[in-house]
C-alpha cells in the first residue's frame, strides 16, 4: 500500500474510532465540567466562565467543526481544534487558578486526538506546551502542571500503542480474508478445469479409438485399390470403362483414400496423451500435419502456407501441433466464407516464428485483454470452452517462447508465435494435455 493510501486507511479508521467514542469523551467533558461547577458553587463569576466556555467549546464542536471540515483538509481542521481548546483551558485555568479539576481535561483531551494524521504527535506536543506555558506563566502550581503532564504524555502513548496494534491484528485479518477469497476464486477455476479436462480427455479417447478403428479397414482398402489399379496398368487390351477406371477414377480413389489415412493417423498419433518427452522434429512436416487436422474448420476459407525452411527444432512436437491448430481453428471461425488463412513459418537466427494470420472479424480491446484468461470465451455454448488459448499460451512457455496477437476489429487478427530452435530451458510438462485441439477437429 503506498503512503496516500495508507494514510487514507488510517484517517478512514481514526475517524469512525472517534466517531464511535465521541459521546464518552462528551459524557466525560459533562462530568468534568459539572463538578468544576459544584466546586466553585457560589464563585457566580468563576461559574459563568466555566459554563460559557463549556457551552462555547460545545458550539464550535458540533457547528463550526463541521462547517470547517467541509472547508478545509483534516490537518487544519485539527489544528484549529487544538487551538481553540488551548484557549478554552486557559481561560477557564486562569479564572479557576488552575484548580486540580481543571488540569482533568488537559490529559482528558489528549486521549481522544491520537491516530488522526501524520501531525497528530506534533499537535498534542503544541497542544501540552503551551498549556503549560500560560498555566505556569499565570501562578499554576508547578507540581500539577506536571504531575498532568505526565498522565497526558503517557496516556496518549499507551492509546496510540493499542491503537496501532489494534489497527494490525485489522489489517492481517483483511488480509487474510482477501487471501482465502483469492484461493477459493483458484479453487472453483481449478474444479471446473479439471471438469473441463475431464470431458476432453474423453472425447481424445474416443477420437483415438474411432481413428483405431477406421485405421484397419481403411489399410485394406488402400493397399487392395493400389494392387488391383498396378495390376490393370500391366493388363493388356483392356475394355474402354475399365481404362477409364485405370487412368481416373481409380488413381483418384488411392489419392482419396490416402488422404484419410494420413487423417486418421494424425489424429491416433496426436489424441494417443500420455507424456512426451522433448525430441528433436521436423517443424514444418508438424505445421503440415496441424494444416490437415484443421482441414475440416477451414472448409469456407481460402487457406495458404508458406513454409521456409526451418529444419529440425527440439520440442514436444505433439504439443506443437496441437498449439497450431487452436490457432488455424479460431482463425477459421473468425473468418467468413471466401476469406483467407494464413500460415507462415520462418527460421530467424535461433529462433522458429510463425504466423497465422486470418482476414476475420478481428478482436475488441476487451477481448485482446483477456484472450489468454482461461475459460473466457465470446463464442456461443458448444462452440468454445475458452480454453484453446490459456492452452496454448501453457504449451509455448514451456518450450521458452512467447506469443503476440495484432488484431483490428473487422478486418483480422494475426497471433505470433517464436519458439527457440532449441530452448534452453529444461520443458515441464504443465500445458494442460493435447486434446483441446481433438475436440475442436471433432
Ligand atoms: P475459445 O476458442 O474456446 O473461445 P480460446 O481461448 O481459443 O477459446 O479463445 C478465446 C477467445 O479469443 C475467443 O472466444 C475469441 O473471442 C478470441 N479469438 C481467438 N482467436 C481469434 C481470432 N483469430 N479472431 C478473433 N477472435 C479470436
Amino acid at each position: 500500500m503506498d503512503v496516500r493510501a495508507r494514510d487514507a486507511v488510517l484517517e478512514a479508521d481514526s475517524a469512525q474510532l472517534n466517531h464511535s467514542v465521541q459521546h464518552i469523551a462528551g459524557l466525560g467533558a459533562s462530568v468534568v465540567n459539572l463538578a468544576l461547577v459544584a466546586s466553585f458553587w457560589g464563585q457566580w463569576n468563576v461559574i459563568s466562565t466555566i459554563v460559557g466556555v463549556g457551552l462555547g467549546l460545545t458550539l464550535f464542536n458540533v457547528v463550526f467543526l463541521e462547517w470547517l471540515a467541509r472547508r478545509f483538509t483534516r490537518v487544519v481542521v485539527e489544528a484549529v481544534r487544538m487551538a481553540v481548546n488551548v484557549v478554552g483551558v486557559c481561560l477557564v485555568g486562569i479564572h479557576t487558578q488552575w484548580a486540580p479539576l481543571l488540569w482533568v481535561f488537559v490529559p482528558y483531551n489528549m486521549l481522544w486526538y491520537f491516530g488522526l494524521d501524520r501531525w497528530v504527535r506534533l499537535r498534542m506536543a503544541l497542544y501540552l506546551g503551551s498549556v503549560d506555558v500560560v498555566a505556569l506563566s499565570t501562578g499554576a502550581s508547578p507540581t500539577l502542571a506536571l504531575a498532568f503532564s505526565l498522565i497526558g504524555i503517557f496516556g496518549y502513548l499507551v492509546s496510540e500503542k493499542r491503537v496501532t496494534l489494534l489497527r494490525g491484528s485489522l489489517a492481517q485479518v483483511r488480509h487474510q480474508r482477501e487471501e482465502l477469497e483469492k484461493a477459493q476464486q483458484e479453487m472453483q477455476q481449478l474444479h471446473q478445469r479439471a471438469l473441463e479436462q475431464e470431458r476432453l480427455s474423453s472425447l481424445g479417447l474416443m477420437a483415438a479409438n474411432v481413428a483405431h478403428e477406421i485405421n484397419n479397414p481403411m489399410s485394406f482398402v488402400t493397399s487392395n485399390i493400389d494392387s488391383m489399379l498396378h495390376e490393370l496398368r500391366v493388363g493388356q487390351n483392356l475394355p474402354e470403362l475399365v481404362k477409364e477406371y485405370v487412368d481416373d477414377l481409380l488413381p483418384a480413389t488411392l489419392d482419396g483414400a490416402r488422404r484419410v489415412n494420413s487423417i486418421v493417423s494424425d489424429l491416433r498419433r496426436f489424441s494417443r496423451g500420455g507424456y512426451e518427452g522433448p525430441v528433436g522434429y521436423d517443424f514444418n512436416a508438424e505445421a503440415r500435419t496441424a494444416l490437415r487436422i484443421a482441414r475440416v474448420q477451414l472448409g469456407h476459407v481460402r487457406v495458404e502456407d508458406e513454409l521456409g525452411e526451418v529444419g529440425s527444432v527440439v520440442g514436444r512436437p505433439r504439443q506443437l501441433v496441437q498449439v497450431l491448430v487452436n490457432l488455424l481453428v479460431n482463425a477459421g471461425q473468425a473468418t467468413a466464407p471466401g476469406g483467407v488463412v494464413r500460415l507462415t513459418t520462418r527460421r530467424e537466427g535461433d529462433r522458429v516464428r510463425v504466423e497465422v494470420r486470418d482476414t476475420g472479424t478481428g478482436m475488441s480491446e476487451e477481448t485482446k485483454r483477456r484472450l489468454f484468461e482461461p475459460f473466457f470465451t465470446t463464442k456461443p455454448p458448444g462452440l468454445g470452452t475458452g480454453l484453446g488459448l490459456s492452452v496454448v499460451l501453457g504449451i509455448i512457455k514451456t518450450h521458452g517462447g512467447r506469443i503476440d496477437v495484432e488484431s483490428e476489429l473487422g478486418k483480422g487478427t494475426c497471433f505470433t508465435v517464436e519458439l527457440p530452435r532449441v530452448p534452453s530451458l529444461p520443458l515441464e510438462d504443465n500445458s494442460g494435455g493435447n486434446l483441446q485441439a481433438v475436440s475442436r477437429t471433432g
